[in-house]
């Protein structure tokens, strides 16, 4: 397998055709998978806004006030309230907002970003990213398309790439019912094969003013196994969710 990031892209303008951009540049083979920063989705499709598209209301100016007095930083009650009007469910409302968007990513901020955004103060993340991930592949002549983002995780000190939407290929392979090498079966192996894309995409991408916001992911074979389009749990299977609903922090 082999990756390379889709040379001298422009930056990227809401309008732009990205699969055009992508087609132009690259002598693309069906069976590549195009990973694509969710940033330059996100321009594309008019996600730029400033914060004077927020004014706030009671609930972001209390947020924020509580998140200036934990961090002694002022915060902007007006980037609280488009970090609640992206999201479902607030997991965490200190010392960090952990949402849930509308389309089923959890993620620090609702994965709002405020770098390599030009045009604006802020950029939202695409508002239903497999259905972006499925406009860019019907663009490209390829079948496989990646939407990722840059993401923080629990537990670890990093962020890396993850997938928030996709076209043409499960998210999982299943592995279960196979062996080990040992002839043990395999009972819960579900391989979140989309991140392990993004993860790798990520890498080629980079963080930066590289430029470099699409990568093709070359030779990657998906093999004998299932797939499973399951990506983000439901609250009823999600046991760190549920443990969250009942902490508060002070
Ligand atoms: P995210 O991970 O989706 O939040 O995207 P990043 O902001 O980390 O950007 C990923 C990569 O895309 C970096 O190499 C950036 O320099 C590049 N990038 C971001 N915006 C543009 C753009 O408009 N045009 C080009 N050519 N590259 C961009
Ligand atoms: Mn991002
Ligand atoms: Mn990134
Ligand atoms: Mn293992």
């Amino acid at each position: 397998m082999e990756l390379f990031a889709v040379p001298d892209l422009p930056e990227i303008r809401e309008g732009d055709d990205l699969a055009a951009m992508v087609r132009d540049r690259v002598d693309l083979r069906a069976d590549d998978v195009v990973c694509v920063a969710s940033t330059v989705v996100s321009k594309a499709e008019g996600r730029t806004f400033d914060l004077g598209d927020f004014p706030a209301g009671p609930r972001a100016r209390e947020i924020a006030a509580r998140l200036g007095a934990i961090s002694g930083e002022e915060k902007d009650p007006r980037f609280a309230q488009a970090v609640l009007e992206e999201s479902t469910e607030l997991l965490m409302e200190a010392p960090f907002l952990l949402t849930e968007t509308r389309f089923g990513h959890v993620g620090v901020n609702a994965g709002i970003d405020r770098s390599n955004v030009p045009d604006g103060d802020l950029l939202l993340l695409p508002e239903r990213p497999s259905e972006s991930a499925e406009r860019i592949r019907e663009g490209l002549p390829v079948d496989r398309v990646v939407v990722t983002d840059t993401c923080g995780r629990p537990f670890r000190h990093g962020q890396r790439g993850v997938a928030i939407g996709w076209a043409g290929m499960h998210a999982s392979r299943d592995w279960r019912g196979e062996t080990d090498r040992d002839g043990r079966e395999l009972g819960v192996t579900v391989e979140s094969v989309v991140d392990e894309l993004a993860a790798a995409s990520n890498l080629v991408a980079g963080e930066g003013d590289g430029g470099t916001p699409a990568v093709v992911v070359r030779d990657f074979e998906w093999g004998e196994h299932g797939g499973s389009d399951e990506l983000f749990r439901d609250v009823g299977g999600d046991f760190v969710r549920q443990a969250l609903r009942g902490w508060e922090f002070d």
